[in-house]
Parts: C-alpha cells; sequence; structure tokens
C-alpha cells in the first residue's frame, strides 16, 4: 500500500538559536536527512508525495487559545529570536514553518478520509506536541497532531480518534488539549523524569501514560507497548491513528538514555498497522515527525516507520 509524504519547503523557514556555537539540534537538516533515506530506499516509486498547505486559523483555534495565537503573531521578530517559552525561539519565519507543518497533518486527514491511501506520513518540522492549548515549549509552537486529530473529530464527524506518542519526551501538549475529551484516546511513552518532567497524575480512561525507566531497551518498550497500548486500542477501537513520531528514543540519539533501535520503531508501526487491519471501523493512520536528532538515526527509523506503516 502506498504511503503519502507530506511536507513543504517552508518547513526549512524556522530557526532556532545556536547552542555553544553549534547548530541547534532542531534544524532543517532533519527533515532532509529523511527526504534524501527515502529516495535512497528505493521506495520512491511507491510513495505519494504532497506539499502541506498552511493551517486556517479556525483549524489551530480547536486547539489552541485565540489569546496564545494572537501573541505569537505580535511577538514574531524581523530579525534575531525571540523566547516565547522553555526551549521555544520564535525566528522571523517560524510561524511559516508551523504552519505547513499543522497543514500537512490536517492534508493527511483528508487523504485517508478520502480513500486515497491509509498511511501518511508529514515529514515537518517544528514539531508539535509539547505545545499546549497557551503555551509554546521544546522546540513546539502549533502542535500538529492535536489540530489534525480536532480537525477529523470536527470535518469529518468522527467519534473516537486515538493518538499514540512514542517520542522519548512526554506529549504534555496532546494531553493538555484532549484530557476533558473522551472521543480521544491518548497513549504515551516516554522517558520517566526527562523533559518536560510533567507529573502524571491523571488515571482517565482515554490517557495511557507509559513512562520508561532510562536503562530501556527494545524489549522492555515491545512488551510495555503490547500490555499497555494494544489492549487500549482495542477497548477504544478508533476511527482514526494519530502518530506522534519522535524517533529520539534511539540508541545514537543524546537526548535520552533509552536504547531504542530502528528495528524497534519498525516493530511499533507495524503493532499499529496491523491494528488498523485488523479493525473494522480504523480508517487509516497518520503520523507526523516530532523528535529525532541523531541524523543517521532518525533518518533510518523514519523510514522503518513508514515502512512498517505501508508494509512495503
Ligand atoms: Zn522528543
Amino acid at each position: 500500500m502506498t504511503v503519502c509524504i507530506i511536507s513543504h519547503p517552508d518547513c526549512h523557514l524556522h530557526v532556532m538559536p545556536e547552542i555553544a556555537g553549534d547548530e541547534h539540534p532542531e534544524n532543517s537538516a532533519r527533515i532532509d536527512a529523511i527526504s534524501n533515506q527515502l529516495v535512497s530506499s528505493g521506495l520512491d516509486y511507491v510513495l505519494m508525495y504532497r506539499d502541506g498547505p498552511q493551517v486556517t486559523r479556525e483549524q489551530l483555534e480547536r486547539v489552541h487559545d485565540s489569546d496564545y495565537l494572537d501573541a505569537l503573531a505580535a511577538k514574531a521578530p524581523l530579525d534575531g529570536f525571540v523566547e516565547i517559552g522553555e526551549d521555544a525561539f520564535l525566528s522571523p519565519q517560524t510561524l511559516i514553518a508551523a504552519s505547513r507543518a499543522a497543514g500537512s497533518v490536517v492534508l493527511g486527514v483528508d487523504i485517508v478520509m478520502q480513500r486515497l491511501t491509509k498511511a501518511v506520513f508529514a515529514n515537518v518540522r517544528p514539531p508539535g506536541h509539547h505545545a499546549e492549548r497557551k503555551r509554546a515549549m521544546g522546540f513546539c509552537f502549533y502542535n500538529n497532531i492535536a489540530v489534525g486529530a480536532a480537525y477529523a473529530l470536527a470535518e469529518y464527524a468522527l467519534q473516537r480518534v486515538a493518538i499514540v506518542d512514542f517520542d522519548v519526551h512526554h506529549g504534555n501538549g496532546t494531553e493538555d488539549v484532549f484530557i476533558d475529551d473522551p472521543r480521544v484516546l491518548f497513549c504515551s511513552s516516554f522517558q520517566d523524569r526527562l523533559f518536560p518532567q510533567t507529573e502524571i497524575t491523571s488515571h482517565r480512561t482515554n490517557f495511557v501514560a507509559t513512562p520508561l525507566p532510562a536503562v530501556t531497551k527494545g524489549a522492555q518498550f515491545r512488551q510495555a507497548i503490547t500490555d499497555q497500548w494494544l489492549p487500549a486500542l482495542a477497548d477504544f477501537n478508533p476511527q482514526l491513528i494519530f502518530i506522534s513520531a519522535g524517533f529520539d528514543a534511539h540508541l545514537l540519539d543524546d537526548m535520552s538514555q533509552v536504547s531504542l533501535t530502528e528495528v524497534d520503531y519498525q516493530w511499533v508501526s507495524e503493532q499499529l498497522r496491523s491494528y488498523m487491519d485488523s479493525s473494522d471501523d480504523c480508517l487509516g493512520i497518520v503520523s507526523a515527525l516530532e523528535g529525532g536528532y541523531e541524523s543517521g538515526a532518525l533518518a533510518r527509523s523514519a523510514v522503518a516507520h513508514i515502512k512498517a506503516l505501508g508494509k512495503l
């Protein structure tokens, strides 16, 4: 089955300030590394490519406060950087990139709902899962995956969507947006006590928190997913699955101590694809890039993820 890859050149326009003279790890070479790996994988001929549109104000306001959106626009600098949250800096064209990133997830929903294919990967930045209703943080401004999920609920009148997040950092923004919405199941795995150090106090039925000890390797990760996520998905019976696909739990990625490899990302993606295939109600999977900062590991992991989603 073909996988639709959605991106846009504007996603290169956002820059973050250097750290100690080095380029910031969340940089535009990340999406290029994935694109290049896709070309060298020989998969190009079975993939469908689309340019992501800009997100609309209406689409953003389903998950972000109007005042927050106004403040972002007002504070965007003409040059240099403006810090607007912990590890979140606006550069002159940040919001153009962020608009394409969120718009790409929205288009992904349309692609699936129009039955063009059942698997989409948005190769976009800046990432989104730390962005809360009214707070930018952790390299995130608009919560891309939340914008897409809210769009699916509103525009297509879906009753149940699941968001699974295997980025090594907790998706606090996604939790903030949907914690009181019973139409959304949110499953989030993350290294315990890593940024954003969210204290998980919620035990609601629509939120599955899967903290991982720093020593976690593939086998323990797979066991946790098998024990916690797959039964939750089966119980919830989502009509659409969204994936916050961060690859920073990789062994070679120094953002964390968790030691997954591309084989583990392939495995979890295969589980989600198998779930979709076995479900009468699940229409497709819309995945979007979150973290992942070691170029080679990121590229190999993302392509393993894409191949597994399409059974390529
Ligand atoms: Zn992360």
